[in-house]
């Protein structure tokens, strides 16, 4: 029976072929399910998640690495475990990130965008798409995620293109799109309005110029008295339409009505009293600028004053800006301020810091200018958004979000929403539908492209040149994937399978920018489509996903966060060379849990890398004895795999005690990936394997395993189906966590035809109903312990380790038959720690006549090490001190915690209940180091 097998463990070698195969067949593909199928794995429930597109332009973080380990291990769990699980990837156009990538290849070839022409330039940035996009989804196949490439999109493909046309469209007739003069965030460099989220601000060290704006008299001339307003941006003053002063203030109360001359642009302008200005601030008089301040812009609108826009697309001075037109921002308030100081009306210039923004993309300062826009009114997406988060009437919460902080900050952005400008000065993008006309003005909004205005008829009509927001597009995702608009009674199957999605995996920074925009337009569209029964759909129903997990941070291993400019980036493909993909995702997975950051620590990866070893190896030496068994006619029983072992009442302790263990070890591991605790599971896992099968499972079964003359069949028979159903099934367990190393190790268990096309495709291990609780649980433990404790006092005592030795063993009172067990299974005892014989002693002769013996505690037992070498009294002396010290001040701590109020209010039950256990053994061995310490011979 050859195991095809290679001796060591060599993750390269393994891993790009998996990742080809899975590809290759497809084994993630999910068809569109057909109401006549009889296709049973297509029956079940569906488990839907959504790759959040990273960007075309994107590369593989630690960031991706750990949102798709997750997502990754969920949907192997899910598909294994019967579910119709389809996780759908795709890539996402990303309008300023791409087009600033092209642009900046322009440049490098000495042309640019404007010269290029528009229609010239997108095809550059589909030219770049097809040779450069989509780098990370390749990254991704690399890495084994489970998804069904044949569903692959992109966020600009025809039918996703339709989708968003069709949602514009629709909101302008429902009235909730309108266009209109608004303060956006204007990035000069990108030329284009950016969102309040794409606005990063920075503390940022400035000036604050007072400039004193002379006061004008009855006859409209210089008065001699000046108003002193601060700024930090003297350069607006040129868009100056007004001074503010609140109406009480008691300094200028006799300004009043009165009139000022705006220095260099010679503009007579009136001081306004409005409640908003804060006395406190500055000298208590604000310049109005609303063309470039919003505050300024919601003050002109409640005072019906003009807006003087003084800056173009570049923030260079405009025509409006008098004799400092064609001047960048900052080249002007140079001049703007050496001419107020030459003019004698710069009053003073103060240090000043201030929170200023930058465009997140290309880090320009953000100028705040007047532009029109195209927005939605937001308001009734928000009501629908806000109400699936909240508890509705049945006291259910249509999306749950774990961590369930999360909820609040959404609801709070969500009640405190500002319209949302949707447009974008940009090329690349999906260009909005709608067509200004020459002779009437007005605007056409069309499905399909018009080629008269629907209002006057005339021919002379242009398409709007901006593009709409990245996020409108991605926002629309969840429906626009499953065939939305085009959703009726014959092509309706994928969007009744898959809609809603079951979970949205994500990052805490696309909060607002995309799961809330999700929310918003899934309840909005899908709210609009009738269930297949032709009946309405409830808002449960219309939500875009059931649960959001948002996943933490991954940090470098001080905890820092990773940057560039600190230089403590990991790159995940470089760890990957490394060691494996496997131990790569197994770290993650093992400190993954609901709100708790990574600290990322490759000493950690080189652990989970040794792991894979001891599975490949304990591989190794179950196909050896397969393979010996085979020799004398034993075989596996076929029929044991697949499943959940069992294993039958008489057989021996340590396989009532294996399938036991894994029995409750897949409890615990369904329970917590449950609950988004991938740390517990991973440990679990963990656990058993290295613990639990190899440390002991394998080293007691070595017994059984005798292929001698006077071999007995039958028992070798059960010991090794034992051994491969546990080890197979441990294998699935294992399987979502690192699919590679089981999936290699599995096809091999099974020479290379195994029953399904991938472990991936095979049942998830699930626990019995009564099989955790088998009490060769407990029994196993006292056998342990004992074998434990005997080891360590033979390293106590300097025992060379080849030698075996007797051992006396005296039960403690109260340990229920503890000598039973043990003496049932001496031989596992004898060959695991080392001992040729064990003398049971009475509890009465432990007390009397073998009082003076060298007693040390093992688990349920006192033994005795029988060792002739020369026994270091002072050494046992000194280590019994350091014992009592150390038990005496844990106790002392647990004593004092235990008693603590606050403690005891603040920790989690179990945490408690183990402290308490603990201080109660604690307690027990301290009592028996003193006796130990009290028996030493005198030196
Ligand atoms: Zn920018
Ligand atoms: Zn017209």
């Amino acid at each position: 029976m050859p195991h095809d097998l290679p001796k060591a463990y060599d993750p390269t070698a393994i891993e790009d072929r998996w990742a080809e195969y899975w590809v290759r067949e497809n084994l993630f593909a999910v068809a569109s399910p057909d109401p006549n199928s009889k296709d049973q794995r297509l029956d079940g429930e569906s488990f839907t998640i959504l790759l959040p597109p990273p960007n075309v332009t994107g590369r593989l973080h630690m960031g991706h690495m750990l949102n798709q380990t997750e997502m990754d291990i969920l949907t192997r769990w899910r598909r294994m475990s019967g579910r119709r699980a389809l996780w759908l990837p795709g890539t996402d156009h990303a309008g300023i990130a791409t087009q600033m990538m092209v642009e900046r290849q322009l440049t490098s070839e000495g042309t640019s965008r404007q010269q290029l022409g528009r229609e010239a330039f997108i095809e550059r940035v589909w030219e770049w798409k097809r040779h450069y996009g989509g780098a990370i989804l390749d990254q991704m196949k690399r890495l084994g995620a489970s998804v069904d490439w044949q569903r692959e999109y992109f966020t600009m493909d025809e039918r996703l293109s339709v989708a968003v046309r069709e949602a514009f469209v629709r909101l302008h007739e429902q009235g909730l799109i309108y266009r209109g003069a608004y303060i956006v965030n204007w990035c000069p460099r990108c030329q284009t309005a950016i969102s309040d989220l794409e606005v990063v601000h920075q503390e940022q060290k400035g000036h604050l110029w007072e400039i004193r704006y002379p006061v004008l008299d009855a006859n409209g001339a210089d008065s001699g008295e000046f108003l002193t307003v601060a700024t930090t941006r003297p350069e607006t003053m040129l868009g100056d339409v007004a001074v503010a002063i609140h109406p009480e203030d008691e300094r200028y109360l006799h300004l009043h009505g009165k009139k000022l001359r705006l220095p260099l642009m010679n503009r007579e302008i009136p001081i306004l009293l409005d409640e908003w200005v804060s006395r406190d601030f500055g000298t208590g008089a604000v310049k109005v600028t609303p063309a470039h301040d919003p505050n300024d812009f919601a003050l002109g609108e409640r005072h019906h004053l003009p807006s003087i826009n003084v800056m173009d697309d570049r923030a260079h001075i405009n025509a409006e800006g008098g004799a400092y037109a064609g001047l960048d921002r900052y080249v002007a308030r140079k001049k703007i301020v050496a001419d107020l100081e030459e003019q004698g009306l710069l009053a003073g210039i103060k240090d000043h810091t201030s929170s200023v923004g930058h465009c997140d993309r290309c880090k320009t300062v953000v100028e705040p200018r007047l532009s029109t826009q195209w927005f939605i009114r937001i308001q009734p997406l928000a009501e629908k958004a806000i109400a699936a988060v909240k508890p509705g009437a049945d006291g259910r919460k249509a999306i749950r979000f774990t961590p369930e902080q999360y909820e609040k900050t959404y609801l709070n952005w969500m009640e405190n929403i500002h319209d949302w400008c949707i447009s974008r000065q940009l090329w690349w993008g999906h260009r909005i539908p709608a067509w200004h006309c020459a002779a009437c003005h007005k605007i056409t909004v069309a499905r399909v492209d018009p080629s008269v205005c629907v209002h006057c008829g005339s021919v002379e009509i242009t398409q709007e040149t901006d593009v709409l927001d990245t996020w409108f597009s991605s926002g629309l995702l969840p429906v626009s994937v499953f065939g939305w608009p085009n959703i009726t009674a014959e092509n309706r199957a994928d969007f009744d399978a898959f809609y809603p999605t079951s979970l949205l995996v994500t990052g805490f920074d696309i909060l607002f920018f995309w799961v809330a925009r999700m929310i918003m337009l899934g309840c909005w569209f899908a709210g609009e489509i009738p269930l297949p029964d032709g009946s309405s759909r409830s808002l449960a129903d219309s939500v875009p996903f059931r649960e959001v997990y948002i996943h933490a941070l991954v940090r470098d291993a001080n905890r820092e966060k990773m940057s560039k400019t600190k230089g403590n980036v990991i790159d995940p493909i470089e760890i990957v060379k490394q060691y494996g993909t496997d131990a790569v995702r197994f770290t993650l997975a093992s400190m993954a849990s609901p709100g708790t950051d990574i600290a990322f620590n490759v000493a950690r990866t080189e652990g989970y890398r040794a792991f894979a070893n001891k599975i490949w190896n304990a591989a190794w030496f179950l196909f050896q004895n397969v393979d010996r068994a085979a020799e004398i006619g034993v075989a596996v029983d076929p029929a044991a795999l697949g499943g959940m072992p069992t294993v039958a009442e008489d057989a021996p302790l340590e396989a009532r005690w294996i399938v036991a263990e894994l029995h409750a070890t897949a409890a615990k591991v369904n329970e917590s990936l449950e609950n988004y605790r991938y740390d517990d599971a991973a440990n679990t896992i963990y656990q058993f394997f290295w613990g639990s099968f190899c440390d002991w499972y394998l080293e007691i079964v070595k017994l059984r395993l005798d292929f001698s003359e006077a071999a007995d069949k039958v028992q070798i028979k059960a010991a090794l189906t034992t051994l491969v159903s546990v080890f197979e099934a441990a294998l699935r367990l294992l399987s979502p966590f690192m699919p590679f190393i089981t999936e290699e190790i599995w096809y091999a268990l099974y020479d290379g035809d195994p029953p399904a096309k991938s472990i991936a495709l095979t049942q998830y291990p699930r626990a019995g109903a009564e099989s955790g609780n088998s009490p060769a649980r407990n029994q196993m433990i006292g056998l342990q312990l004992l074998i434990i404790g005997i080891r360590a006092r033979r390293k106590e005592l300097g025992v060379p380790e080849k030698l075996s030795t007797h051992i006396k063993a005296a039960e403690w009172a109260g340990s229920h038959g503890g000598s039973e067990i043990v003496s049932q299974h001496l031989n596992i005892v004898k060959k695991l720690a080392q001992v040729s014989g064990i003398e049971f002693v009475t509890a009465a002769d432990r007390l009397g006549k073998y009082e003076s013996l060298m007693w040390a505690v093992a688990g349920p037992t006192d033994v005795v090490v029988e060792y002739e070498a020369q026994f270091d009294v002072a050494a046992e002396r000194e280590r019994l001190t350091k014992d009592i010290a150390k038990y005496e001040k844990q106790n002392a701590n647990d004593e004092r915690q235990l008693s603590d109020p606050a403690f005891l209010a603040k920790a989690p039950a179990h945490i408690v209940e183990g402290k308490k256990k603990q201080l109660a053994e604690n307690r027990l061995l301290l009592e028996k180091a003193r006796a130990a310490l009290d028996a030493l011979p005198e030196e």
